[in-house]
């Protein structure tokens, strides 16, 4: 990879070490002559790999015997011109130590620049316009370096040799504070002087402030003001879904959240994600922020404009993405002004173009582990170890939360998070974004893998390419692959894919199956017994309608059902919903388990509506009391694909509520039935089948109550169990598993 710093850490070492010889760069790699004692050369050779600087990686180090030239000195070469391309974009990278000890030091040249970077650290994936990785090929195109960054620039024994964005206050990007008119009194327009404490005094006040930062725009208020959360939110036309917080340092962290030290490892991480904590009881944070939330959502300030902007400010802030609702987060300076304008009441910018829309990331631990939950800013576009390709292959991803991939040779090259394909943004962004990946990573797909669903605008668009061969894999397949990827296994397992909806083989609604799978292949070994989606995309806005198709209108074996709260506060609908469901008239069936999850949420009373994609589960999953281990059986009935019957789990919810058991026990209870079902489940399977790896996949294994109880299952019964770490288990990962699928599907036949 270029610009990690990789030449310069061999020339330094050879010069330690008083080896002679050259390094450069070529199209396979880095390629080094050394010469010198053998003890040294062989110290040197394992100092490659045990030392490298802090963003690059090394993959391997291969080394040959030549003949002696008797040189002296060492030199880094020019790379050769022309030639297949095949050095990497590295990801962006937060403000390094070095950096930031010289932003804050008044005798630094670079004391307060908002911009300062070096060879390790700083903007690279959202500043690259093309390939090679060089200065013009950035948006810091525009900004000739001066003498003294130039002279950095050229010298080996420099932290910002061959630094691509190098900058300073003399030649390097502005930051400006535009006014809103009747907000701000601009005393001197555009206000470059003071805009970092003029943008923090906005904050302090209760205003609303946009931010350019590495990806896209943001939005920030003071996370500990109701008024300006509230503010916020209504602007923003975001009613519940939970904001991010941004923070100076682990140590502010703590304030707001449990962080133990895998979570503190994820915070101060390059890629500083947002990482999602227990709050604190004390934690002083507006309700507003995450309403009904346990968890906080933090991530560490990754750029100096950050760390300046919350030096200033003085405490945590939400930095959210600059949008409305659900459209793409800003990046554009016009763009953002204009979509923005009616919600921040300043804007703090820069001249720095951003090239690559970006959002943040987010993870969370699991049992030790990184889990994550949006794989972009910081983490794009490393590649994943995968395939091997042996013809370039592009996975288009699915509908919501879309990423697309592209697989050549050992690499799966998995896209920022794209979005919902559901407004025309998004898919000029899903559109433009493989255009720049191919251009980037010199990929052209011979393959193109998609979903089997006709509707998905990502479907649409693969099915439209000319001159590619097209492989449409089934949705919850692409899920197990991707887990498969995820782990760098090939299989066989039983792979448990649980999500919201995907498309069956049968045209049906799938959504929680239990799969014999590799990753060319699968059979369909068992499913949730199907139950209708009445009214189509309207049950999944409306949980208390999948309460009313698991529930009908007598459930015989209930004694009747019009005791129950959910049927009374939707007694008006209730009788035609459920029949509107029997009839199957925009009433798809669906095995899927997110909704047997909304069913149950509705009926303990969680919510009859939600407002973002999984809010019912979410909430069902945070009711739940963890002290609470027993669980309520589950009916498998018998056959060639056994069918679990989630109506059971359904039925034994609404008895124990009429036993005034509390909701937190109903819910615990619940999450336990579904891991034990799943644990059963499986064991049947490898009573069958002799498979005894189990793969868990799909959205609904984000919920980590659910999540730790089914791993805790199968392992006690004898399981391998492979779960998701660096590819997120939602529809995030479908891109790289019909890649890996159409790649191993290419292999075999
Ligand atoms: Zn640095
Ligand atoms: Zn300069
Ligand atoms: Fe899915």
């Amino acid at each position: 990879m270029q610009g990690v710093g990789f030449r310069p850490f061999v020339y330094a070492l050879a010069l330690r070490l008083g080896l002679s010889g050259h390094v450069g760069n070529d199209a396979d790699g880095v390629f080094i002559e050394v010469e010198g004692p053998p003890a040294r050369v062989a110290g040197f050779l394992a100092m490659l790999e045990t030392e490298p600087p802090p963003l690059a990686r090394v993959e391997r180090v291969r080394s040959a015997a030549i003949a002696v030239t008797g040189g002296a000195g060492f030199a880094i070469v020019p790379s050769p011109a022309g030639g297949p391309r095949n050095t990497l974009v590295p990801a962006d990278s937060a403000t390094c130590a070095d950096c930031l000890a010289e932003m804050r030091d008044p005798g630094d040249r670079r004391f307060r620049y908002p911009f300062i970077n070096c060879t390790n650290c700083g903007p690279r994936f959202t500043i690259v316009r093309d390939v090679p990785y060089d200065r013009p090929a950035t948006t810091m195109a525009g900004f000739p370096m001066c003498p003294a960054c130039a002279a950095e620039y050229a010298d080996p024994a420099d932290r910002r040799f061959h630094a691509q964005p190098v900058c300073c206050p003399a030649c390097g990007p502005t930051l400006r504070l535009l006014p809103t008119p009747g907000v701000l009194d601009a005393g001197g327009d555009p206000l470059t002087k003071d805009a970092l404490a003029r943008a923090a005094g906005l904050l302090r006040a209760g205003r609303v402030l946009a931010v350019k930062g590495l990806g896209g725009y943001h939005l920030a208020v003071d996370a500990g003001s109701e008024q300006a959360a509230a503010a916020l939110r209504a602007r923003k036309h975001r009613e519940d879904k939970p904001f991010a917080i941004m923070v100076a340092d682990a140590n502010a962290a703590r304030q707001l959240c449990e962080v133990d030290e895998m979570a503190e490892s994820l915070l101060v991480s390059g890629q500083r994600p947002i990482v999602l904590l227990p709050r604190l009881r004390s934690a002083p944070v507006a309700d507003a922020v995450a309403p009904g939330r346990q968890e906080l959502g933090i991530m560490l300030a990754y750029t100096p404009l950050h760390q300046l902007l919350l030096a200033e400010a003085g405490r945590p802030i939400v930095l959210t993405s600059g949008n409305v609702s659900d459209e793409p987060i800003a990046y554009e300076d016009a763009d953002a002004m204009s979509r923005l304008a009616g919600i921040a009441d300043g804007f703090l910018v820069h001249d720095r173009p951003i090239h690559m829309r970006t959002d943040d990331s987010v993870v969370r631990v699991f049992r030790g582990r990184e889990m994550v939950l949006r794989r972009s800013r910081g983490y794009v576009p490393s590649p994943l170890p995968a395939g091997p390709f042996t013809r370039p292959v592009l996975g288009c991803g699915a509908e919501l939360k879309n990423t697309f991939c592209l697989g050549k040779g050992s690499h799966a090259f998995v896209s920022h998070h794209i979005g919902d394909l559901e407004n025309y943004e998004t898919l000029k962004s899903f559109t433009s974004g493989i255009e720049h990946f191919q251009r980037l990573f010199d990929v052209t797909p011979a393959v193109v893998a998609h979903d089997l669903h006709p509707e998905y605008l990502s479907t649409k668009y693969a099915l439209e390419l000319p001159d590619v061969e097209l492989v449409g894999v089934q949705h919850h397949h692409a899920h197990i692959a991707s887990c498969l990827a995820d782990n760098s296994f090939d299989g066989p397992v039983i792979g448990v894919a649980f999500d919201g909806t995907g498309y069956g083989l049968d045209g049906t609604l799938w959504g929680g199956e239990f799969l014999l799978a590799d990753l060319a292949s699968f059979t369909r070994a068992g499913y949730l017994e199907p139950v209708p989606l009445p009214g189509g995309a309207a049950a999944i806005r409306q949980p208390w309608r999948m309460a009313a198709a698991y529930l009908g209108d007598d459930a015989a074996d209930l004694d009747g059902i019009a005791d129950l709260d959910v049927v009374r506060r939707n007694a008006a609908r209730w009788d035609a919903v459920v029949a509107l469901g029997r009839s199957g008239l925009n009433s798809p069936l669906t095995s899927s388990a997110g909704r047997l999850f909304d069913a149950v949420a509705a009926i303990l009373g969680v919510r009859d509506e939600i407002r973002y994609e999984g809010q019912a589960a979410i909430e069902l999953e945070q009711l739940a009391d963890p002290a609470v281990t027993d669980s309520y059986p589950c009916g498998v009935s018998d056959g060639a694909e056994l069918r679990v019957l989630g109506r059971e789990l359904v039925h034994a919810a609404v008895q124990d509520m009429r036993s005034a058991i509390p909701a937190s026990v109903i819910s615990a209870r619940f999450h336990n039935a579904v891991a034990d079902m799943i644990a059963a489940t499986c064991r049947e399977l490898r009573s069958r089948t002799g498979r005894d790896v189990v793969a868990l996949s799909g959205g609904v294994f984000q919920n980590v109550l659910l999540l730790t109880r089914t791993v805790a299952l199968l392992e006690a019964a004898g399981f391998r169990v492979l779960t998701h770490s660096r590819i997120p288990p939602n529809d995030a990962g479908i891109s790289l598993g019909q890649a890996v699928v159409a790649a191993a599907m290419g292999r075999d036949g």
